[in-house]
Order: C-alpha cells, then sequence, then structure tokens
C-alpha cells in the first residue's frame, strides 16, 4: 500500500523540494493521519516477543477455539474479529457477475479447506450481501448472520484434518468498508463503468466469503462476469479467452501461487490493456482506464523494467507474472495486489512503481501473521523507493535517511513501527522509520551482507507467513552480529535514535 504514508520527501518541515511533487495525489489522508499522532505507544518490550505474540496465530486456523465451533476471529491481537479459526483455506473458487448500472454483485464461492479441529459450526467473513444457499460437500448447511460473520452449521460433524468445501451463493449491493482512522474507503467500491477494489486489511468480504487475514492464505480461481465492452481484472493469468454470450463477457483468471484475501481484486470497467514480456521475459499485463490512456505504455514499461530490476536485488519474482492497474477511481492510494498493484486515480511515478512491485516480494509472496507486523511490508517496500531512486540516479538511500534523521520533531519519533496500531495502522512511521531501520542495518552489517540478507529472507519465506522476531534472527545469524539492541532502538522505542555511524 502507499497512500498518505507517501510523504513529500524530504519532510517539508525541512527542506521543501519539488522532488515527489506527484506524492501530493496520495499525501491526503496522510497529513490528517500523521497530525493525529500526539500520544505514542509505550514500547511493548522490544525485540523480545510481547505477550501478544504468544496468542498470535501461528499457523492459519489456529484462533482461540470454543469446543468444537470454529473461533470468530483468527487470533490478532489487533484486530480480534478479522478471519475466522478451526480452518484453513486451501483454495476459492470465486463465480462473480457484476452489473455497474445496478451495482448488482452475484457470486458463487466454493471455498476448499483443511479442519484443524473438531468442528460442528465455523464462520466466514462477509458484510452485507444477502446469503441465499450454503453447502458443505454438496450436502445442505444451516447458517446465520452476525453482523460481518457468516456462521456456518454443516450437516455433520467435520473432523480434524478433514478436507471439506463449503459453496456459498450469494447476491446484493457491495457496501465499502468505512474507516475514518485508516484509509478512509476501501474493499468493493463501485463505479460508475465498473468497480474499483482493493482491500487491505480486512475488506475482501465486501465482495466475497472469506477467511479474511492475511495469515490464511490460499490459491483463488476467479470467472467475472461484466456486460460486453467491459474488462474484468484478477489476479494471475487469464486461462482463456474472454466469452462472449448475450450481451456479457466472462473473464477468467487463475492465481496459483497463495495470496492473502486483502491482495485478491476483481476490478472492472473500460480499460486500454496491453500485453507482453519484460526483457527477462516475464508476462505483463497492464491496464488503463480510458482517462489514461497516455500512460499505458509508461506503466507497461517501467513495469517490466522494475519488475526485472528487483528480481536481482530481491531474488526470484515470486509470482508468474506482473502487471499494473490505473483506474478513474481517485482514492488517493495505490495497493499492491498481487501480481497487479492499481492506482488509484493517478499515473504513478517510477518510485511509486517501484514500492507496489516491491510488495510483490515484501507482502505478497512473504506475509505478515498480524498486522503489527505491517513494517515487514512498508518499511522494506518504502526502503525500496529509495533504493529504486539511488539505482536511477535521483538521490541516495543514505540521503533519504539523513534528511529524515535531521527532523527531529518528526511525530514518527514517538512511534515505535515495530508495532503498528490499529487505530493508525498506515502511520508513516511504519513506512519511513520502517525504511529507516534497513538502512541502519545496512550501515551496520555492510552491504556484502545486507543484500544476501534480504535474498536469503525472500527464498527462506516464500509464501509464508513471517514475523519480525524471525527477520531479526536471521539478521544475525547472516551477519554474526547480535543485533537486539540496533532493532529494539529503531522499531520499539518511542524516541529517535542515536545517530548511525
Ligand atoms: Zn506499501
Amino acid at each position: 500500500m502507499s497512500t498518505h504514508p507517501l510523504p513529500p520527501f524530504p519532510a517539508p518541515t525541512t527542506t521543501p523540494t519539488g522532488v515527489r511533487a506527484g506524492r501530493s495525489l496520495s499525501a491526503l489522508i496522510c497529513v490528517v493521519a500523521v497530525g493525529a499522532v500526539t500520544a505514542c505507544a509505550p514500547s511493548e518490550g522490544a525485540v523480545a516477543p510481547s505477550p501478544a505474540a504468544a496468542v498470535a496465530p501461528a499457523s492459519p486456523g489456529a484462533g482461540a477455539s470454543r469446543g468444537t465451533m470454529g473461533a470468530p476471529g483468527i487470533g490478532d491481537p489487533d484486530f480480534p474479529s478479522d478471519g475466522n479459526g478451526g480452518y484453513d483455506v486451501q483454495h476459492y473458487d470465486l463465480r462473480l457477475s457484476y452489473d455497474p448500472a445496478s451495482r448488482k454483485l452475484a457470486g458463487s464461492a466454493t471455498i476448499e479447506a483443511k479442519a484443524v479441529q473438531d468442528l460442528t459450526s465455523f464462520d466466514l467473513d462477509l458484510h452485507g450481501l444477502a446469503v441465499s444457499r450454503v453447502t458443505v460437500d454438496g450436502g445442505a448447511a444451516g447458517f446465520t448472520r452476525n453482523k460481518d460473520e457468516l456462521v456456518i452449521e454443516p450437516g455433520r460433524r467435520i473432523s480434524n484434518g478433514d478436507r471439506f468445501a463449503v459453496a456459498v451463493d450469494y447476491s446484493g449491493v457491495p457496501e465499502p468498508m468505512r474507516d475514518s482512522a485508516n484509509l478512509g474507503k476501501y474493499g468493493f467500491i463501485s463505479t460508475p463503468d465498473g468497480a474499483f477494489v482493493t482491500c487491505e486489511p480486512n475488506g475482501a468480504k465486501t465482495w466475497f466469503p472469506s477467511n479474511d487475514h492475511p495469515s490464511d492464505k490460499a490459491t483463488y480461481d476467479f470467472q467475472i462476469t461484466v456486460p460486453e465492452g467491459l474488462t474484468a481484472i484478477a489476479n494471475g493469468e487469464m486461462t482463456g479467452t474472454p466469452q462472449t454470450k448475450a450481451g456479457k463477457t466472462t473473464f477468467v483468471w487463475r492465481e496459483k501461487h497463495p495470496m492473502a484475501s486483502y491482495l485478491a481484486t476483481m476490478t472492472t470497467g473500460k480499460f486500454q490493456v496491453r500485453t507482453g514480456t519484460s526483457d527477462k521475459g516475464l508476462p505483463i499485463y497492464a491496464a488503463v482506464a480510458d482517462s489514461f490512456h497516455g500512460s499505458l505504455d509508461q506503466l507497461f514499461t517501467e513495469t517490466g523494467k522494475i519488475t526485472d530490476y528487483w528480481s536481482t536485488v530481491f531474488g526470484p519474482y515470486p509470482f508468474s507474472s506482473t502487471g499494473g492497474v490505473i483506474d478513474d477511481y481517485a482514492a488517493g492510494y495505490a495497493l499492491e495486489n498481487q501480481t497487479k498493484p492499481i492506482y488509484g486515480g493517478f499515473s504513478p511515478e517510477p518510485t511509486i512503481i517501484a514500492h507496489e512491485l516491491a510488495h510483490q516480494w515484501f507482502g505478497d509472496s512473504l506475509s505478515i501473521g498480524r498486522w503489527r507486523d505491517l513494517w515487514l511490508n512498508e518499511g522494506f517496500a518504502t526502503y525500496a523507493e529509495w533504493l529504486w531512486a539511488e539505482h536511477a540516479g535521483q538521490y541516495t538511500a543514505d540521503s533519504a535517511f539523513r534528511r529524515y534523521y535531521a527532523n527531529a520533531a518528526d511525530p514518527m519519533w514517538n512511534y515505535p513501527p515495530g508495532t503498528a496500531r490499529a487505530s493508525d495502522l498506515f502511520g508513516s512511521a511504519v513506512y519511513n522509520r520502517g525504511a529507516m531501520t534497513l538502512h541502519a542495518l545496512r550501515r551496520e552489517i555492510g552491504d556484502d551482507k545486507f543484500f544476501p540478507l534480504i535474498r536469503e529472507w525472500t527464498n527462506a519465506h516464500r509464501y509464508g507467513t513471517v514475523t519480525t522476531q524471525e527477520f531479526i534472527a536471521l539478521a544475525e545469524r547472516v551477519s554474526g552480529k547480535n543485533l537486539k539492541e540496533l532493532f529494539d532502538a529503531w522499531l520499539f522505542q518511542p524516541r529517535r535514535p542515536a545517530p548511525i555511524t
């Protein structure tokens, strides 16, 4: 995600320049959010896992159990009702039909899962929409709604370890999530010609029933039907030519690599599309709303170039294609939707593309198991902006670090980025102080250890779930140094760390 966390650089209070004038498009929410940082959370015990860490999900579906009833939350201490316990989703098969004129969505979702406890009932997350039918392994199942929980009672008891398939038929007018403390509006957002779909952190439930938390990743098949003339864009690759019948066109997409629910999309509308391959042969899918037609070639070219470059810095690209989408909905932010970052109403400059594509490694392939570890996504993606600027000859990562560091009054010093807060998940400290943490580490251990560490990190945890503690442990192993003080000062203390040497 890049949003408010893409502040003007350098900090406006120190050196106003136009270096990142483009950022003003995405800086709107930031100003509000940063201004709201009036108090700091105390350090949570720094490098040692906090007590909350002990209850964080160690594996998908590990939320606290209530006997044989799957828990209504997966166990994230800061988002207690997000996700669900008792099962681990393997695959989503989503058949969706959307009509922009009536704003009606009709869906049939089949979710293949594995029980991690005995289950007489379990939950899916679903926001609004009317459920007409639920089956489990083909047999009718009972269901009730409780706010955003869809509680399902299968006709038979599911035993720990069983694989089962739950199918949900549903329809209605999707309503996006609204959270003024975070992004404002997110999830399924209808537009005049379709929908802009960006779901971080928990907006997948606005358009399909899911285990809506990044600690339960799964593969996806999408079959999306829209009025003829529109394009439906999802993750992964198209598995065939779109088929048109009776004035409607169906697009079929498959994401065969594990994906967090918030990275799934079914963005639809009038788009101009360019496909091809990068210099290294990776397929590219770029799409822009008609009003951004002048940006299509640049989006295509920069996306290929940057993906190829990151694969030399961060390790092999984790997915089967890369891409990007510019929609004409003025979200003021971008989101790293898996294989196809989406830019909400602006033509992104290369550093923003670099940020979103870095997330394909940090956030998408390697996912966090609890939202407070968000710096592992955003600190890395922000540092990637600095690395891209350095590569492109704009400015060095070291100069970016020093300019941020020089602003002693920056509120981010009060905010330990190692513990992102639910009430301000996308606070600037998570981004900028998170990136500074990586630069401080790079200076401490040197480039000859830092870059192999990053590649080892993406390789060891490819498609997996990661924690801050695991990163610290790997950094110590690769460098042979005790780094606890460094990480404690940069990630967990509510004050500006001592200068780096
Ligand atoms: Zn981001």
